[in-house]
Formats: C-alpha cells, structure tokens, sequence
C-alpha cells in the first residue's frame, strides 16, 4: 500500500493516481491527518485493504506534503555506511551509530525550494526514511519490522560550517535550517518491497549523479536501528528515522562542492519515488 499527504489530506495512491481521499471514503472514521493515521495503523491498515478504489485522479508531484509532517520525534543516524564514515573521516560506529535530531519545523514535501543560509556551506545526504507504525520500546531485532508502517524516501540536508562547530559539534541545528528535511513523494508499506533490506538510492545535481548506494551496505540496518534506539527511547507511532547517508556527500569531496544557487537536486530511492530540491539565495 502506497499513502500520501496531498494538500494536506490523507490519501490512498495507486500507481501515480490518487484512489481514495481516506476521510472521504472512510465517512469520517480516519481524519484527514496524515500523521494522525499511524497511532491506528493496524486498524488502518485492515481498513485501506478493504476499501473500494475510485478510477484515480492526477495531481502534481507540488502538492505532495511529507507522509509524515508532525511526527512526535525524529531521529536521525550518523556514519551508517562505510565509505560514508571514511570519506567524512571518521571511524565506522561498531556499537552504536551518532544518534542526533531533525527539528519537525525542516520538514516538507518531495518538492520545494531552500533558501541557502547566508555564508554556509549546504550539503547533501539521500536517505531512507522509517516511518514508525507501532510503539517500541525495548523491541528485538527480529520483532523490529513489525514496528514499521512503511518506508519513504528524505534529504538530510547539512549546513556544514554550523554543524561542525567546535567546541562540540551542532548536527540537529546545522541539519534544521528551514525546508531542510523534504520527505515523500510516499509512504510505501514494507510488504510492497521484494527485499525491503536493499534498496538503491542515490541524487544528482543539475542532472549530474553525485551519491549511489544501496540501503543493503547498512552498516546498522533498520531492523537492528530500531532494536538499538527503543533500548534507550521509546518510539511512538508517528516517529521518524533518517537511515544515514552513503558517500558522494559535498563535504567528502576533494575539492569539497556545496550546493549554489539556481541548482536542482532530485532524490530518489528505489520502490518509493524521487525528491526535487531547487536551491535560492537567501
Ligand atoms: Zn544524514
């Protein structure tokens, strides 16, 4: 099952056509609220699979939101691919990954325009995106999919100068500058995947590829972040997860690119579609 956020209502997506407008169709039982959804995923879920589909409308990639545009808490994952870790220059997690935040107030839809801070140096990082569907708290490994209500594709974008101030590094400021958490274009159910453990992403600039990776080079896959972070937090329903990035990020470069006016970055991960970033001065 394929949901999304379009024009702020909950939707059923089949194929690139919106089928059900959820509250519509649901006479009210489920609310218009994307995020409202995932604290009744399961009942939901027996729900959408039942519902009758209507022939399908079109609309635009613009007037997708984020699948999940409120969540209670975000967290984010550093140095979770390996040549990721070596070309940032630090050493590969072995116990646990950097763990930091994505202020909500960054996030948007798959398709927007970011001002550039004044002065800073803005990066890239194409991530898969967990959307949690079911609390956790001190879940298995083997248990953790369970607590998924599906998969999106996010930009963790960075503005380095300011997340890497000394004396101690800032990532949840550095990574929140306004618009700088575009999610979408949907919210794709583990079971739609043939391996939901290995997918290709990657982004380019202007058309020029500059990160491809697959989520099965993981150094801690989602299954074992999930384990990993409901020993120390509890996930609610809602909850996001920035997987982490692969190589080919601005800052690793030699020498290092950051983004510029007028440049367009498109995202994507595999099974779940693409994001679309235009850059502007601020
Ligand atoms: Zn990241």
């Amino acid at each position: 099952m394929r949901i999304a956020n379009l024009n702020g209502r909950l939707a059923l997506i089949d194929g690139d056509h919106m089928s059900v407008d959820v509250e519509t169709a649901s006479a009210g039982r489920f609310t218009a609220d994307p995020q409202a959804v995932y604290s009744r995923w399961t009942e939901f879920r027996e729900w959408a699979a039942k519902a009758e589909r209507g022939t399908g409308t079109a609309f635009q990639a613009e007037d997708l939101g984020s699948p999940a545009p409120a969540p209670r808490q975000v967290f984010a994952i550093g140095l979770n691919y390996r040549t990721h870790a070596s070309e940032s220059g630090f050493s590969v997690p072995d116990t646990l990954p950097p763990v930091f935040t994505k202020y909500i107030s960054a996030i948007t839809g798959p398709v927007s325009t970011v001002q550039l801070p004044e002065g800073g140096n803005t990066d890239w990082e194409i991530e898969l995106v967990v959307v949690i569907g079911k609390a956790a708290h001190h879940v298995a490994e083997a248990d953790a999919w369970s607590h998924v209500a599906g998969l999106t594709a996010g930009q963790d974008l960075s503005e380095r100068i300011s997340q890497m101030q000394s004396p101690v590094p800032q990532f949840g400021f550095g990574k929140s500058f306004p618009g700088f958490a575009p999610m979408g274009p949907y919210l794709v159910t583990p079971d739609e995947f043939e391996n939901p453990d290995d997918l290709k992403l990657g982004c380019a600039i202007d058309g020029e590829e500059v990160q491809k990776g697959r989520t099965g080079d993981l150094i801690f896959p989602v299954s074992t972040l999930i384990a990993k972070l409901s020993a120390v937090v509890q996930l609610l329903p809602g909850d996001i997860i920035f997987t982490g990035t692969p190589a080919g990020v601005g800052m690793g470069r030699n020498p290092q690119r950051f983004l510029r006016p007028g440049e367009l970055l498109v995202s994507h991960v595999e099974g779940i579609g693409e994001l679309r970033q235009t850059f502007v001065e601020a």
